[in-house]
């Protein structure tokens, strides 16, 4: 679930930043025409009956598992634990193959049948196979820590595929109900929380906007918002305000209910605060999510000079909020994706020729989806069906410079995930604040190729411009966006319900205390809250992604100060996947999480980045 909401948040905010706009360039080009995705390997070649036959075997398998260890588990000695976690692995394994199989049939063609009724299929075998394997986690989190260490140190590297996980799961020990109230609360939370988060969803997803006369989904209203052309934008975001209007009661009525259980559970539980379950989740701390949020919160200064300089790049007299996806140059070269193909598999090649051959074969084996056609996924992803599959990259390229960056960030994704499959099911994907470290770094990378060989300044500067928007939406919006959700998240523990009203004006607040007087909040604005999935479905997780890029640009400066020693590492680090913390992975590459001055040097990175843009900005 955890993976794909990811992709719905970063298709929503990369969307965004990247202006998917309506008009293509529609340049022809055979080679991107020709990339399209091979998705029968996941399923040994047999198609919908292949995926149906795996979710068959996972539930018989799972059936078996729980008739055999069920009320058990603190029996069981070593080899008996080391082939139960075996079988569990080989389950989600068998799930996660299906159920990637149905979903991606669904990325590449929305009206196919086959791939609806597979993810359906593949969902309803997820939840009866959840319910069936859930004593395993319960029962395994109860034991007591010397017997559970004892276990894990006798069975040592037969269970690496699994440590780490096991012991993760064992970090929530301290905030447990009793095993009886853990059953039941997981048994009746799809008639609770879920519930009210669907129902917001299933408005949210109704939602339209009114363009020129027609009734648009919120989707293409809000992608309208990258045109750049600023009468077009200021009226998609008009629009915008009043479409999220529709349903607003029920969407406040929803959120306010989340916020509610939320309170009650961390009440229970005894967590510190509303972040403490995000950040253990995240295998962080909160002092350490305090200290990163702190160190960004002291450099607004690096948004509000970048919108300064851009609103003069724009030649306004101020951004307003609906400026701040705008393009900066409307003649665009077009790139052909051979050419695309070329340069980044080329630039991998020079960091490590082992990396530019996995890149090259995404390429080369039908794993990029690279052509634009009608009912395929909008947006950019890499998706993956288990471990023993390869990645899969979705893009809709539109020959711009930006779709090499998307495609530069989706392969530094793909880089990660093919690297991980080592690791096995249970710690293939790396915690939530590490998975944008593999995407950035790439994107990075790019840019870097990109920057030298650009024509002109002005190309130099549209290079940097779109870096520079993405690195304040992610960086400083997302934190701002969750320095404003531990203000709603407060007021519902201290005062009850909110009112529309008041959720609106902690947004803004949150948004006018990082932009100061350097944007005009239009009141379009204020509503925006209300269509973030995330601030329902995941609390808190948004800063993710401001831990993610500042950890890949500190990787990347480290890696322009060691040189070619430091590529094995990265990879290294990549290849480990999941199977250690955070601080442990980003250590490999020689840094610490925990040096007050980390974050801070991510964020000096930017300032030089923000640097450049201004010098070169005063010579044109
Ligand atoms: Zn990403």
């Amino acid at each position: 679930m955890l993976t794909a909401l990811h992709r719905l948040y970063a298709e929503l905010l990369r969307g965004l930043a990247f202006g998917r706009v309506a008009d293509h360039l529609d340049v022809s080009d055979l080679d991107r025409d020709a990339a399209v995705w091979n998705l029968e390997p996941i399923v040994d070649n047999q198609g919908e009956a292949g995926a149906l036959r795996l979710l068959d075997q996972a539930r018989s398998r799972a059936e078996a598992l729980r008739a055999e260890l069920a009320g058990r588990l603190a029996q069981l000695e070593v080899d008996a634990l080391v082939s139960a976690v075996g079988e569990l692995t080989e389950i989600r394994e068998l799930l996660s193959r299906a159920s990637g199989y149905g979903r991606m049939r669904g990325y590449a063609d929305s009206a196919d049948p086959t791939a609806g009724a597979l993810q359906g299929a593949a969902e309803a075998a997820q939840a009866e196979i959840d319910a069936q394997l859930m004593f395993f986690e319960l029962e395994w989190v109860a034991l007591d820590e010397a017997r559970a260490e004892a276990l894990l140190a006798g069975a040592g590297d037969q269970l690496d595929f699994a440590a780490h996980h096991l012991r993760h799961l064992r970090a929530r020990r301290p905030y447990l109900l009793s095993h009886e109230q853990e059953r039941i609360l997981a048994e009746t939370s799809v008639q609770r929380l879920s519930a009210w988060k669907r129902l917001y969803s299933e408005n949210a997803a109704r939602l339209t906007a009114e363009i020129d006369g027609d009734s648009v989904p919120m989707t293409q209203a809000l992608s309208l918002l990258g045109s750049p052309a600023r009468d077009q934008r200021l009226q998609a975001m008009a629009a915008i305000a009043d479409g999220a209007a529709a349903g607003l009661p029920t969407r406040v009525a929803a959120y306010n209910q989340v916020l509610g259980e939320k309170g009650v559970d961390d009440r229970l539980r005894g967590y510190p605060t509303w972040l403490s379950s995000r950040n253990l989740a995240n295998e962080t701390t909160d002092a350490a999510v305090e200290a990163m949020l702190a160190a960004i919160g002291a450099r607004y200064d690096l948004p509000q000079r970048w919108n300064r300089l851009k609103a003069r790049l724009l030649d306004v007299e101020r951004l307003a909020t609906s400026d701040l996806r705008a393009p900066l140059s409307r003649v665009e070269r077009p790139v052909p994706f051979r050419e695309t193909r070329q340069l980044i598999a080329s630039a991998w090649s020079s960091l490590s020729p082992r990396a530019g051959a996995i890149i090259d074969a995404f390429f080369a084996q039908g794993l990029i989806d690279a052509a634009i056609r009608a009912n395929k996924q909008a947006g950019a992803l890499c998706a993956q069906a288990g471990a023993s599959s390869h990645p899969y990259v979705l893009l809709n390229y539109d020959s711009r410079p930006r779709d090499t960056m998307s495609l530069a960030h989706e392969l530094g994704h793909g880089l990660h995930f093919e690297l991980a499959r080592a690791q096995r099911a249970l710690q293939c994907r790396t915690s939530i604040p590490m998975m944008e470290v593999a995407s950035t770094f790439s994107e990075a990378l790019i840019a870097q190729h990109l920057m030298a060989s650009a024509a002109d300044d002005r190309e130099r500067l549209a290079l940097l411009s779109a870096r520079l928007d993405d690195a304040m939406l992610n960086v400083f919006e997302g934190c701002a966006l969750v320095s404003a959700e531990a203000g709603m998240h407060r007021h519902r523990r201290e005062h009850g319900e909110l009112s529309a009203e008041e959720l609106s004006e902690i947004w803004t607040t949150s948004l006018s205390n990082l932009w100061e007087d350097t944007i005009e909040i239009e009141e379009g604005t204020r509503l925006l809250w209300s269509l973030i999935p995330h601030m329902i479905w995941e609390p808190g997780y948004l800063y993710s992604y401001s831990y993610g890029l500042l950890t890949a640009w500190s990787a990347f400066a480290r890696y322009k100060q060691v040189g070619d020693g430091f590529a094995e590492d990265y990879l290294a680090m990549l290849a480990a996947g999941g199977s250690r913390s955070p601080e442990e992975l980003v250590a490999m590459v020689g840094l610490d999480v925990n040096d007050p001055g980390f974050w801070n040097a991510g964020l000096d990175l930017l300032d030089g980045m923000l640097k450049d843009a201004e010098a070169v900005a005063a010579t044109l």
